[in-house]
């Protein structure tokens, strides 16, 4: 655009032109085309004065719908908020569009982001662009396969326990995970709050971290978002410094991980040594408890969260209550999917008279202990390093079966969410079975700065 080649219109046709003919992937919920149009246009007119262009001037992007976007729908993919409409934007797409990005869509998911497959949508299943008997990753499936098969720029997901690296890495692209409390939850609809983040889907480091450098930063609106200024990820990326990288023997060790991609990572970390980054085991004994610590205290707050959609303030109510308590469990039954049920039925278990102390109380343990074992790992090394997925992407109905067997798929990405700390995966390797993998990369709390740095460097090299 700045060399005059083309317009913010023509960049937003190509990518309508893209979504028409890739609409069977099924990625997004919500095409905004006439107005995605519109706003190009409008940018258009100041085409020729790029000291007056936002930073994302005419990047494309998509939302996963779970993203408020004012005056348009958003429904969790869920039947609970079939026909709802934002009455406000997230904070983070307020700041894309004040920097010039487009809004093209909202982009499919599990509903209320739980789940690994993109199986749990109202909306139906997100088929792998590169082999569409396989699924796309979940709970973000729309909108890695919008990036994937190029129907936007960028996109953002959310991610609670995964479910931005997870697709990234079944898909082939980067998925950014930011600290808790990088970005604003603002307008972000919520599973587990101590949990949630949005993140950023991309193809390259810069995207990702210029996007990031956008949406991040103190809101008045969460409290919870750390109040430090944002420092300037896209200048980092110049750094290329030595790191000293921790990793687990016994994440690389685990019966469940496949066997190439633990020779793959293990190769990458020789390179990696012999490049100049030091490379150290560091013993870590709680990785059987963190998929177990990570269920208990999300669908708790789940349980709490999702108490909302009682058909009276929001969303779908049913027609068939004749008085208040079965308007409530009706609405419910109705509304809610079988795993989003499975998991508010879960949580009021755990948070139960009785059964706390048992369940939350003891996860609640579980997760002080690897936040401090996390902050004793990262006072002496500026990495951490760990496959993200024990198996490349599987094919439609083979977990669905069983729901333990899709949750312990969930075990390298779950770590970064109960420590709160910042993590990557890197598309580096394709299995023999065709599918692409990745590499997972972890910073301490807000410290995206070195992440993004080491993984410019590897996403090139
Ligand atoms: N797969 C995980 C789950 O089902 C992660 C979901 C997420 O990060 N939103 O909970």
């Amino acid at each position: 655009m700045a060399c005059g080649e083309f317009t913010c219109t023509q960049v937003v046709e190509h990518y309508l032109s893209r979504i028409r003919q890739h609409s069977h992937l099924n990625a997004f919920v919500e095409v905004f085309a006439e107005e995605a149009l519109q706003r190009a246009a409008a940018l258009d007119r100041k085409l020729n004065d790029p000291g007056s262009w936002g930073r994302l001037f005419g990047v494309v992007v998509g939302i996963k719908d779970v993203i408020c976007y004012k005056d348009h729908p958003v429904s969790a993919s869920s039947a609970m908020l079939k026909g709802f409409t934002s009455q406000y934007s997230a904070t983070a797409v307020e700041r894309l569009l004040e920097e010039d990005a487009i809004i093209i869509g909202s982009l499919n998911c599990d509903e209320f982001a739980m789940g690994s497959s993109n199986e749990h949508s109202v909306h139906g299943k997100v088929l792998n662009a590169l082999d569409e008997t396989r699924v796309p990753g979940g709970s973000s499936g729309g909108s890695a396969v919008a990036v994937q098969a190029g129907l936007c720029r960028v996109s953002l997901g959310s991610d609670t326990g995964g479910s931005v690296r997870q697709p990234a890495d079944f898909c082939g692209i980067i998925g950014l995970k930011p600290s808790y409390g990088r970005i604003s939850r603002h307008g972000l609809i919520a599973y587990a709050s101590s949990f949630d983040q949005i993140g950023i889907f991309s193809t390259t480091i810069e995207d990702a971290a210029t996007v990031l450098s956008v949406i991040a930063g103190p809101d008045a609106y969460d409290s919870t978002c750390t109040q430090e200024a944002v420092p300037d990820y896209l200048g980092a990326l110049q750094q290329q410094a030595s790191y000293r990288i921790a990793y687990f023997p016994e994440s690389l060790e685990h019966p469940s991980l496949d066997p190439e991609i633990k020779s793959a990572i293990q190769q990458r970390m020789a390179v990696l040594s012999k490049a100049g980054h030091t490379l150290s085991p560091v013993r870590f004994d709680y990785l059987d408890y963190i998929v177990p610590a990570y269920y208990v205290m999300t669908t708790a707050e789940a349980s709490s969260n999702l108490s909302r959609y009682d058909g009276v303030r929001f969303g779908h109510r049913s027609a068939n209550a004749n008085e208040l308590e079965s308007l409530y469990t009706r609405s419910r039954s109705e509304g809610f999917g079988k795993e989003v049920k499975r998991r508010i039925m879960l949580g009021s278990f755990v948070l139960s008279a009785g059964y706390y102390d048992a369940y939350f109380s003891k996860a609640q343990q579980i997760r002080k202990l690897i936040v401090q074992t996390t902050q004793e790992i990262f006072a002496s090394h500026d990495l951490i390093i760990m496959p993200t997925v024990p198996a490349p992407a599987f094919r439609f109905g083979e977990k669905s079966k069983n729901a333990v067997d899709m949750y312990l798929g969930d075990l390298y990405t779950v770590f970064a969410n109960l420590a709160g700390i910042a993590a990557v995966s890197l598309p580096l390797f394709r299995h023999s079975n065709g599918m692409p993998f990745g590499m997972q990369v972890m910073s301490d709390r807000k410290n995206e700065t070195k992440l993004l740095d080491f993984a410019a460097g590897e996403v090139k090299g």
